[in-house]
């Protein structure tokens, strides 16, 4: 569909209800003027959402009453800050209900992370429509403009999920009354169409309508990434959206058969994981296309993203603070820290999200005041290769566990071309209850004839280097 056709009907039919999709436009165009001002204007906005998110954290969540003293103001809510404890995934799992506002409607969510801790958490409305005006804006960074064709090579979470997990779920949503996957009623009962039926049907419609193409990157076969560039050709996306080590892995399939991408018209966005110097050059150099890098979570959606001077990533800060836990953050990495401004069920105030990173240093040549990160570590997973040539991206096994209350920890492991391991920290009952059904989910996605186990233990060990990978193979693909 034509761009401008697609911006009319989007606006005129998606999500319409309450004004929303009006406040998405609206918070979409705050955040591109807020990239034209200076940084006076910039540390005066940080400070004042600052301060209001840190007294009302105070004010309306019991976990925080103590832990943020009572005279923070516009004027030195900066400077107390580096003060107030941080927030870990640990402080998150355990006092999941002493986060939470009570009287504010919320939407349950989950997070698997880099680091395979899965943790679960509470949005609101206020932080949906942030996170999709911060989405459109990352990636207009890279050219996008609203109605744009987009293709996304990404994962999605019901490919993952065997039956069993999803009406586990279900029943415990209801106990909670709440809705996991956002504010989409799944379902009309007076029409007597299933809820999770409905909600597919109104989830291609609504792709039709902006312009969106998923492939799935849980799927990556020799034949599956054939249809994929057949696909694509016809689609003739704008922007191609995708995991960094997905990207690489289909611009190796396209170079090996010679197959010429004509797409996309302008360009590519990277996200989800680490994209290295290398994979850029020769993703690059497959698909003529410039790459854009981006940074971001489950938790808050796009942090950073890279500009045209291709020199680091710019922050949302009309949106949040990002805080690097090292003695000198522009020289030497550190933890990612995340105070984030538009959460109000359950504020984050100094939230540690496991990622590694520095700030980049001086102005960018594009002219933004934004501050940027340098780099980022710590999002790297192994892909998995089956034994049939079926490629799965490792954040599969993220999307899995989402959702599962009570497990700590996780890591799958290749040992060999068909044997699998699932390790899980998680307690007797949540081992009783689930092993059965992820053992199914994975053999879904395996192969039928892969030997899986789970094994439940009491902690994920880390690799030589220090760092803990959520999926690991230990088979050498000769790639
Ligand atoms: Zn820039």
């Amino acid at each position: 569909m034509n761009s401008r056709l697609s911006s009319y009907l989007s606006r005129l039919l998606v999500d319409r209800r309450g004004g929303y999709r009006r406040d998405v436009l609206r918070r979409f165009d705050a955040l591109r003027d807020f990239d034209c001002l200076s940084r006076h204007d910039i540390d005066m906005h940080v400070s004042r959402e600052l301060a209001q998110v840190l007294n009302f954290a105070r004010e309306h969540v019991s976990f925080y009453m103590d832990r943020i003293p009572p005279d923070i103001s516009e004027e030195n809510a900066l400077a107390m800050l580096p003060q107030l404890p941080m927030l870990t995934k640990q402080d998150v799992q355990q006092s999941l209900h002493e986060l939470c506002v009570k009287d504010i409607e919320r939407f349950e969510d989950a997070t698997g992370g880099s680091s395979g801790v899965p943790t679960i958490f509470y949005t609101d409305l206020e932080r949906k429509k942030a996170g999709e005006a911060s989405t459109y804006w990352s990636n207009g960074l890279a050219g996008f403009d609203y109605g744009d064709r987009v293709a996304m090579l990404w994962g999605s979470d019901r490919d993952c999920r065997p039956e069993t997990i999803d009406q586990r779920l279900e029943g415990r949503d209801r106990d909670c009354s709440s809705n996991r996957r956002g504010c989409e009623p799944l379902g009309d009962a007076r029409s007597g169409v299933p809820r999770v039926q409905f909600a597919q049907i109104k989830a291609v419609a609504r792709n039709m309508i902006e312009n969106v193409r998923w492939y799935n990157a849980f799927d990556m076969g020799e034949n599956r990434m054939h249809d994929f560039h057949a696909g694509l050709l016809n689609f003739k996306p704008h922007v191609l959206v995708a995991y960094a080590g997905s990207l690489y892995e289909y611009a190796k399939f396209l170079n090996i058969h010679s197959l010429k991408p004509q797409y996309p018209l302008k360009s590519i966005v990277s996200s989800a994981e680490v994209l290295t110097p290398a994979m850029r050059k020769s993703v690059e150099r497959v698909f003529e296309r410039p790459i854009f890098d981006r940074y971001g979570n489950r938790e808050f959606g796009p942090i950073a993203a890279e500009c045209e001077a291709h020199a680091g990533l710019h922050i949302n800060e009309h949106d949040m603070l990002v805080e690097i836990d090292s003695p000198d953050p522009y020289e030497i990495p550190g933890e990612i820290i995340v105070t984030y401004f538009r959460n109000r069920v359950m504020p984050f105030v100094r939230y540690n999200t496991g990622d590694i990173g520095v700030f980049a240093k001086g102005e960018c040549a594009c002219g933004r005041k934004t501050k940027k990160l340098k780099t980022i570590d710590g999002r790297t997973s192994d892909s998995i290769r089956t034994k049939d040539g079926k490629l799965i991206h490792g954040e599969y096994f993220t999307h899995l566990m989402y959702g599962v209350e009570g497990v700590k920890a996780f890591q799958f492991v290749q040992e060999a071309m068909d044997a699998y391991v699932l390790r899980v920290v998680c307690c007797p009952q949540i081992a009783q209850m689930y092993t059965d059904p992820w053992i199914e989910s994975v053999k879904g996605c395996v192969g039928g004839n892969g030997n899986v186990r789970v094994e439940i233990v009491d902690e994920i060990p880390l690799l030589p280097s220090g760092k803990r990978k959520f999926t690991l193979s230990l088979v050498d693909h000769g790639l």
